[in-house]
Parts: structure tokens; sequence; C-alpha cells
């Protein structure tokens, strides 16, 4: 079992609800436990144009090697309708692992921890919300970069949606009550 952390993102059709149902479709996997869910979140596209995005965090425990997750993000990506016409384009989901256990790989196709997770507020916020000690492999706490992101814009979302699956997830005791 691997304690594993996925950045999900969305910008194309309804964004919010896609994220929803990708956190859903996480958990039934046979192979994944989801251990908590971050709050959403609503960010400004970096190098990008476009709508703005909705992101969290999820943490979880896998039987899947690393590759077999990063597959299965790519098959989820695609049940969503992901696209990819041009580099940064808009998307109705982006499934992407940040950090798998306290692994470095640096792949052709797959580096860990996420190249530009310690670039990114949408990636950072939701991580540290939900596991405020973590430490990223190369670059030590989470929490320690999070002033260098902080000209980035992020706004947690509020919902009144009362959803007991996702609640059951949330690893936010400020929010308990809400699913996003
Ligand atoms: P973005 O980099 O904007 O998320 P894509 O989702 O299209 O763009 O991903 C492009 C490629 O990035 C994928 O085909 C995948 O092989 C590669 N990649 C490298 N490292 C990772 C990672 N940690 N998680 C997800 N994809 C990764
Ligand atoms: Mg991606």
């Amino acid at each position: 079992m691997t304690v594993a952390y996925l950045g999900l993102g969305a910008n194309l059709g309804d964004a919010r609800q896609t994220l929803k149902d990708a956190v859903v479709c996480l958990a039934q996997q046979r192979t994944i436990t989801v251990l908590a869910k971050s709050s959403l979140y609503r960010t400004a596209p970096i190098d990008a144009g476009g709508d703005d995005y909705f992101n969290c965090v999820v943490k979880l425990e896998t039987t899947l090697p690393v590759r077999h997750l990063l597959a299965l993000c790519h098959k989820i990506e695609h049940q969503f309708g992901r696209e990819r016409p041009f580099r940064n384009a808009p998307r109705t989901l982006d499934l992407d692992i940040l950090l798998y256990g306290e692994q470095s790989i640096d792949e052709a196709d797959l580096i860990v921890p996420h190249p530009r997770l310690v670039e990114r507020a949408f990636a950072l916020v939701p991580l540290v919300e939900i596991d405020a000690a973590i430490v990223i492999p190369q670059h030590g706490r989470a929490a320690a970069l999070l002033d260098s992101v902080s000209d980035q814009r992020i706004e947690k979302v509020k919902s009144p949606c009362q959803c007991p699956m996702l609640d059951a997830l949330s690893g936010n005791s400020a929010d308990k009550g809400r699913c996003e």
C-alpha cells in the first residue's frame, strides 16, 4: 500500500460537478481507498487563457504501482472527455500524481513529485489543507513554500451541498458538513 496525492483540475463544462464525480470515481476503484479530499478551490489559469479553474487534492492509499496509477488517471480523464488539442488547453479534467509515497521519479513521461507542484498555489494550498505537515521530496515542508505562490489567485469555494460521502472524505474540520 502506498499513500499518494492526486491533483484534480477542470475548467471546461461543469467543472465543479466533474471534480465531485471524479472523486467518487476514484473512491469506487477497488485498488484505491480515498483517505481525504481538500476543499474545492477556484483559481486563475496560469500560462493559458480560458475560464477560471476548479481544483482540489485527494489523498489516497493504493495497491497500484505508480505507472498503473498514471494509466488509471489517464483512463479517468478520457472517460470525462479530456482532449489535448494543444499544450495547457482548457480541460474537462486533469488528474496529476503530485506525490507517490516518498518516491522521486524522473522519467520521460512520469515525474514525481509533479514538476509544477512547488510552483502552483492550486496544488500546494489544497495539499497543505489536508496534510499540514506534508514533506515534498527534494523540497521540504510544503507549508514553507506557500509564501512563494502567494501572488497566485486562489479562493476556497463555499457550497451548501451536504453530500455525505464526500463529507466523510473531507479532512478539513473547519468545513465539516460541506463537500467542497
Ligand atoms: P499537464 O502537464 O498540463 O497536466 P497533461 O495532463 O496533458 O498536461 O499531461 C502531459 C503528460 O505529463 C502526460 O502524458 C504524463 O505522461 C506526463 N506526466 C509526467 N509526470 C506526471 C505526473 N506526475 N502526473 C501526471 N502526468 C504526468
Ligand atoms: Mg495532467
